[in-house]
């Protein structure tokens, strides 16, 4: 997406969150972007580096149909964790993210000039969970971002 004037300010927020350069290993750099689209690949070193971060890929449903909707019994591997006994927390059939924002906060403020509140706009873009959702060992309120969304600001 280039700027334009439709773009709006959690367009922005999203942006700045995907072209976010994190430390993968002591000595590689990757953005969020491109880490996000290893990690629905599946790539689980790209998942762990977003976990520390604040941020939980969650690939889309095996059995996702045409429409965008959850079937809350699926035992998939994409949304059943085997070894763990659990279902895996979505909101939508489609690949996302679960994004802890109070976690992310801090770094994309110290990337920013301005005074901007990158937590609300992002926030604005998805969908807060009802119930507490593990990211990283930790667990919390989160915000629930679709592919579509991140897609359209990448
Ligand atoms: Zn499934």
């Amino acid at each position: 997406m280039s700027a334009t004037e439709t773009e709006t300010p959690a367009d922005i927020a999203l942006r700045r969150l995907l072209t976010l350069m994190v430390h993968e290993t002591p000595v590689a750099r990757a953005s969020v972007g491109s880490l996000l689209h290893r990690a629905w690949g599946p790539d689980p070193s790209a998942t762990s580096t977003l976990a520390h971060l604040g941020i939980r890929p969650v690939r889309r449903c095996l059995y996702a149909g045409e429409q965008n909707e959850v079937n809350s019994g699926c035992t998939c591997a994409n949304c059943f964790n085997e070894r763990l006994r659990t279902y895996i927390p979505r909101l939508t059939a489609g690949a996302a993210i679960w994004l802890h924002t109070t976690r992310i906060a801090p770094l994309l403020r110290a990337t920013d000039q301005e005074d901007f509140c990158w937590e609300a706009e992002i926030s604005r873009a998805g969908t807060r969970s009802r119930w507490s959702v593990i990211i990283g060992g930790i667990s919390g309120r989160a915000v629930w971002l679709t592919r579509e969304t991140i897609d359209r600001c990448s």
